[in-house]
């Protein structure tokens, strides 16, 4: 086959070292009659191992001529092949096809990785796992502890939906083309419904973005449109601190007392 030129515009940098690979296969552990989906496969360096392992792979990939290789390749019979952009994915549409919730695993596009795990968040309730290479930054704001400059929105989100773990780092070398940066390997189990105790988690959400969205203003400035200074003083917080101090604790507080007080 023709060789494949890689396409920046969709974030294209391919594994190719053998050993990494390996050990992100062994990190997801995959199980035969397990549901799972590959996002964004290209070239097949962890399709491959994972076909090894597995009965069937769903995978998720935007670049026509990619889909068109994987087609026409020797994995076929394995693979189930959405060609599709994965930020519109149904995930629980196909959970709910396979009656199975899913394990989501890929080395992400790092143009679009944000707004991807956010769309997967949205559907959490029929995933198992998620285990994705990031850039190292964007693995450190997700599981970055408040009062540290990586921690954000990003982290407040997504350590409300999921536990999330930082397994190991990846070097540039790694990829062909190589990236400028380092990257890592993220681990999302979600959290049991029990444990996601925002009574309405589109005010919270709300309220985190607008905690981030001017990162130097006082919590006073930036929430002004939900809570005046007698929320505070029930909440017991200091209006005068920053988004970046509270925990994720503090913030469910915050919109169930907003959601509570009507
Ligand atoms: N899994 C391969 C590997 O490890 O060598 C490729 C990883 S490469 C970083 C990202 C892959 O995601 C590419 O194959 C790219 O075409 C695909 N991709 C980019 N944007 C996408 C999107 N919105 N939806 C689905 N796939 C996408």
């Amino acid at each position: 086959m023709e060789e494949h030129r890689a396409r920046k515009r969709f974030g294209q940098n391919f594994l190719v070292d053998g050993n990494i690979i390996r050990k992100i296969v062994a990190a997801i552990d995959p199980k035969p009659d397990q549901a799972m989906v590959e996002i964004g496969p290209g070239l097949g360096a962890m399709t491959r191992p994972l076909t090894e392992r597995l009965d069937r792979l769903h995978v998720i990939e935007i670049d026509r001529d990619l889909a068109q290789r994987l087609r026409e390749g020797e994995l076929a019979d394995k693979l189930v092949i959405h060609e599709q952009d994965a930020l519109k994915f149904d995930f629980s549409e196909l959970a709910g096809t396979l009656g199975t919730a899913l394990r989501v695993v890929g080395n992400l596009p790092y143009n679009i990785s944000s707004p991807l795990l956010f769309h997967l968040a949205e559907h959490a309730e029929q995933v198992c796992d998620m285990t994705f290479m990031l850039q190292k930054e964007v693995v450190d704001r997700i599981v970055a502890a408040p009062d540290t400059e990586a921690y954000g929105r990003l982290s407040v989100m997504l350590q409300y939906r999921f536990e999330c773990s930082h397994l190991f780092d990846v070097p540039p070398g790694a990829f062909r083309p190589m990236p400028k940066v380092m990257s890592a390997i993220v681990r999302l189990k979600p959290r049991s419904p029990a444990q996601l105790d925002a009574r309405d988690p589109l005010l919270m959400s709300a309220i985190v973005k607008a905690a981030f969205g001017q990162r130097r203003k006082t919590l006073r400035n930036t929430l002004r449109e939900w809570l005046a200074q007698t929320d505070w003083d029930v909440l017991g917080i200091d209006a005068s601190r920053r988004g970046e101090t509270l925990d994720l604790a503090d913030y469910v507080r915050i919109a169930n007392h907003v959601a509570t007080r009507g």
